[in-house]
């Protein structure tokens, strides 16, 4: 493990991060302190380290080997983030990491007094950290001149093209210099970003500090947990697991804003110490509830995605989903929010009964295993609530040396019954908490989606124990016992087929995969096309990540395999031959999808 100063890390900010404490670097740090200089596009979790990371390379950039920045009027590098909190928060991790350069950084965020803004920039600048908004203001008011820019960095771009900036982020790129550097930090690539890459950055070395070899990242240290319950029960659910975790400091996700003054409501009304945070507050309001979830003096934030998009909040153990994330990346950034820079921490999703299939379709794409299980009981709070009194009076007993709570114990004791006068105490130590909730008693048995699939699916049982259930393999069948972590299941393409039934299949593999986005629901429409088969013929489709396969009905196999190994003059890089045995077993697979009736998509 090397340490920054033998990652050539710029000495001032290699001081900087010592007085810290941060003596080693993260994965992103490193991965992009070893990068040739050039565009990066580098794929990062928030929590990784990665605002550290494009403050070194933009100190190398504007420093080079001076100790002291240049310092002029007009910015030299541009950060761009998604929310006023994370432009903040990015300011002020940048600030002290540049703080024995002598570089001056402000930050621009909707929200505030815009004339403040102008009259800030009127004293000089060397960094401008900001939201994508108020800098497009600031430059159209002539306040903020982006032609002194060596370099501009996207912090969290995926977020920033969800959230509709896509044309606020083109008009800052394009008034930047055409020779700057442009460094993209996203947790997803989607493809609208490799779009803005292709368009924005030259050459880009795309760097993924979490593939093949790299140490564990951020997300590493998460545990994925998901309880289903009954109809009705997601409020008591989330009491049960804010209880059994009895962490400092927790997030719980609802989908909207009312969500969260309903959920904030039921929580404070049970005698949680929470705060509520929604994109429709005043700053001030957000500001105050942020910082009393920092000082300790809140427990829980209840929020939103918006709201608490790229907040740094220190030692948040505990995330739950009140509401089940909209999406993959939404799934991605809140769980983010916990296992921050090296620390463990739990992620739990709340799904009603009816959100079963949903869930299981978000951890798939967002590439996550989870365990299901049954939220924690009220009884089972109660057995945790006399371990930790139990444990924790033990500990305090061996510390205590005050003399007036040893004074006062030691006439409690004579005076009345050992045993009773403990009971008594205890019975204060374990009031004041919120009960735990009874919930509905719920089957946590999953249906079978696909009563012929051979998948491999990851279940908890009620006790909590993880075990591993393989439904019956069909002929043909790859499925593998355990499933890498990026690992998708898989079902067959549709009924189960008489034909495939009688003849047996054969196994055939395309050279496209997860890494060319393919997909079951287009891949079926090209293997019938290039074999001149009907669907009828197609078993089960393995997406893996380089390539894929599928099943052929036997009967079918030679025909169809003499068809396909035709060039394709419209695909002609697309080829498709008989897999080698095991082959499937190699395979990362992913879940059979509706097909795309009328326009499938092609490679
Ligand atoms: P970020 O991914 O930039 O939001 O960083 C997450 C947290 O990790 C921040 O609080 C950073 O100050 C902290 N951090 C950054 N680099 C290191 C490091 N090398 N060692 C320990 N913590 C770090």
């Amino acid at each position: 493990m090397s340490s920054f100063e033998e990652l050539s890390a710029h000495p001032a900010l290699a001081r900087a991060l010592a007085t810290r404490g941060y003596d080693t670097p993260t994965a992103v740090q490193e991965a992009v302190l070893v990068a040739e200089e050039r565009d990066l596009l580098v794929s990062s979790q928030t929590g990784s380290g990665k605002t550290v990371a494009f403050g070194l390379l933009l100190a190398r950039l504007l420093l080079g080997s001076e100790e002291r920045i240049k310092r002029g009027m007009r910015p030299r590098a541009l950060v761009v983030a998604p929310t006023r909190e994370l432009a903040v928060q990015v300011h002020k991790e940048l600030s002290w990491l540049f703080q024995p350069t002598g570089a001056r950084l402000l930050a621009f965020t909707g929200g505030t007094d815009l004339r403040q803004d102008l009259r800030a920039l009127k004293g000089g600048v060397e960094l401008v950290v900001g939201t994508p908004g108020r800098l497009v203001d600031l430059v159209e008011r002539k306040g903020l001149d982006l032609e002194g820019l060596e370099a501009v960095v996207l912090d969290e771009a995926d977020e920033m093209l969800d959230l509709g900036f896509r044309e606020a982020l083109q008009a800052l790129l394009d008034k930047a210099p055409a020779e700057r550097r442009t460094l993209l930090f996203s947790a997803t690539l989607p493809s609208e970003i490799r779009a803005l890459a292709q368009k924005y950055q030259k050459h880009a070395l795309h760097i993924d500090p979490r593939g093949a070899g790299a140490r564990p990242s951020a997300h590493e240290d998460i545990r994925h947990v998901c309880h289903l319950v009954a109809n009705g029960d997601r409020v008591a659910a989330v009491v049960n697991v804010l209880r059994q975790a009895d962490e400092e400091r927790a997030i719980v996700f609802c989908a909207r804003r009312e969500g969260v003054a309903e959920m904030h409501r039921q929580l404070a009304r049970r005698g949680f110490s929470a705060v509520a945070m929604s994109g429709d507050r005043a700053q001030a309001e957000r500001t105050r509830a942020l910082d009393a979830v920092r000082a300790g003096s809140a427990q829980v934030l209840v929020a939103t995605n918006v709201a608490a998009r790229g907040l740094d909040l220190p030692d948040v153990g505990l995330v739950v989903h009140a509401d089940l994330p909209e999406n993959p990346e939404a799934l991605t950034h809140r769980s983010g929010r916990t296992g921050r820079a090296g620390k463990k921490g739990v992620n739990v999703l709340i799904a009603e009964m009816g959100e079963r299939r949903r869930a299981e379709r978000l951890f798939q794409l967002a590439h996550v295993v989870c365990a299901w299980t049954a939220a924690p009981s009220a009884s089972s709070i109660a057995a945790a609530d006399l371990e930790r009194v139990f444990t924790q009076v033990l500990t305090d007993a061996q510390a205590a040396d005050d003399q007036a709570s040893l004074g006062l114990a030691d006439r409690l004791l004579t005076s009345g019954e050992p045993r009773a006068i403990v009971a008594a105490l205890l019975k204060r130590a374990l009031t004041g908490r919120p009960a735990g909730e009874v919930l509905k008693p719920i089957d946590l048995k999953p249906k079978p989606r696909h009563p012929a699939t051979h998948a491999t699916t990851r279940s908890v049982s009620h006790s909590g124990s993880q075990s591993t259930s393989h439904a019956a393999a069909r002929p043909g069948s790859h499925a593998r016992p355990h499933a890498p972590a990026h690992a998708h299941v898989t079902a067959p393409a549709g009924k189960p087929r008489e034909a495939m039934a009688k003849s047996g299949v054969v196994l055939f593999e395309i050279n496209l995969g997860a890494k060319d986005n393919a997909e079951p629901g287009w891949l079926l429409p090209l293997v019938c096309r290039r074999g001149s088969i009907t669907r009828k013929e197609v078993g089960a489709i393995r997406v893996g990540r380089d390539s894929s396969t599928f099943e052929i009905a036997a009967d079918a196999a030679d025909e169809f395999g003499a068809n396909a190994a035709e060039r394709d003059p419209r695909a002609p890089n697309v080829r498709i031959e008989r897999a080698a045995a095991g082959d499937g077993a190699k395979l990362a697979t992913r879940s059979w999808k509706p097909l795309a009736k009328k326009h499938p998509r092609r490679p």
